[in-house]
């Protein structure tokens, strides 16, 4: 059996950040992968956004202020900063290596792991955690440990391997994209600028920037944030609803139709310019106006019709795709102090996804997962 003072489970950004700020102790880290922080390499496209200049409780799911004052996006800058990694933003203010490419976030973990010796105990599976009088122990497929402390920072909750009682709360998935009957034609399209509303019983988000149409539904930036009305919700009857044009209003939309009246071309012509052909199409097939008709033959409710099809293509959701960016829901917050230790279980802590934080896409979520697991770093 091997002994430590503190065990973090799991090796993802929340636990490399939390052993990567703590003091002189003797540390190790459990994974199942075969490197740690894998699961970075993925993260924006493989450019890995580290974090945004405007970070702020509103683009989480709840209030996590008493944390970012303690560790904010500033921090993690210079915190990264005198790892060695140079960082950049783009316009929307989000951060990422100047390298663009993750592998210069997990290097410079790697390396500072390394230095602290930290022991990496890799491809190991977590079976079981228990606490027995004052110590932890952890079984796993390939050896146990011991540890006075341990740290979840597993990325998801899972009850079959801990014996503790957590408040839950209901685990979904989110950044994701959303499943909607989207014609043929429309798969791969890519649509920028466009304002996109979601409906959910009473409630409704919306948001602006790319979508982007997929086989089986819609996918994008402005989806996967939005996908968060639908997954603290357990049933699908919403709706997401796209306006193409959302810097027209209703009568500058129609005036601008209008004058294109006079183009004088058969319809499968009249959007070209304004729109791309996919979308055009979607547009007239939705109208029911036949394509040859020619444009100065349009009635006004036709011209009606085609502006508020615009301004509102509707696609009803009726399910998650695959592939979601983050877990919403898990363990309570109302479990742990300020320290992100358990309140009932002493020298438990907790930081990253496995906690019912998530933010929106745009670096939040590693935000979240640098500001706990420092916190848990300094307390541990
Ligand atoms: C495709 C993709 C792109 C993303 N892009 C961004 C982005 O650009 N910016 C951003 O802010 N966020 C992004 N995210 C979200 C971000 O990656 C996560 O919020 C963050 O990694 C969570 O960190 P964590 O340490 O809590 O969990 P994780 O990174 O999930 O780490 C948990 C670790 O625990 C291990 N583990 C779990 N169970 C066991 C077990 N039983 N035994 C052993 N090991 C176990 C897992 O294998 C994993 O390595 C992205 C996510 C995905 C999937």
């Amino acid at each position: 059996m091997k002994t430590f003072d503190t065990i973090i489970l799991g090796g993802g950004a929340s636990a490399c950040m939390c052993a990567m700020s703590t003091k002189n102790q003797k540390i190790a880290i459990i994974d199942n992968n075969n490197k740690i922080a894998k699961k970075l390499l993925v993260t924006g496209n493989g450019r890995c956004n580290i974090t945004n200049k405007n970070i702020d409780s509103i683009f989480f799911n709840c209030n996590i202020d008493r944390f970012l004052n303690r560790f904010n996006n500033n921090s993690t800058i210079s915190f990264f900063d005198k790892l060695g990694l140079v960082l950049y933003h783009d316009e929307k203010g989000r951060y990422y290596p100047i390298s663009n490419s993750a592998k210069s976030v997990t290097s410079v973990i790697e390396n500072t792991l390394n230095k602290k010796q930290i022991k990496l105990f890799l491809n190991t599976q977590i079976l079981k955690i228990n606490k027995k009088e004052n110590k932890f122990l952890i079984e796993t497929n390939n050896e146990s440990f011991i540890c006075n402390k341990v740290v979840l920072a597993l990325g998801k909750y899972d009850k079959s391997i801990m014996d503790f009682e957590f408040k839950i709360k209901t685990i979904a998935p989110s950044l994701v994209g959303l499943k909607a009957n989207v014609s043929r034609g429309l798969n791969n399209v890519k649509l920028k600028n466009v304002l996109v509303k979601a409906y959910y019983k009473d409630s409704t988000k919306e948001d602006f920037g790319e979508v982007l149409f997929r086989e089986n539904g819609l996918s994008g930036i402005v989806i996967f944030n939005l996908s968060s009305l639908f997954a603290r919700n357990k049933e699908f009857n919403g709706k997401i609803s796209i306006n193409l044009l959302p810097n027209f209003n209703k009568n500058e939309l129609y005036n601008l139709l209008n004058k294109r009246k006079s183009l004088n071309i058969s319809l499968n012509h009249f959007f070209d310019g304004l729109f791309v052909k996919e979308i055009s199409y979607e547009i007239l097939t939705r109208a029911k106006i036949d394509e040859s008709t020619k444009s100065n033959l349009l009635t006004s409710p036709q011209l009606e019709k085609l502006c508020h099809i615009i301004q509102n293509l509707d696609f009803k959701i009726n399910g998650f795709l695959e592939n979601n960016q983050v877990i919403s829901g898990g363990i309570s917050l109302d479990c742990f102090d300020n320290n992100l230790q358990s309140k009932n279980i002493p020298n438990l802590f907790a930081c990253g996804e496995i906690l019912d934080v998530d933010g929106e896409c745009g670096g939040y979520n590693l935000q979240w997962a640098w500001t706990s697991g420092y916190i848990v770093g300094q307390n541990i």
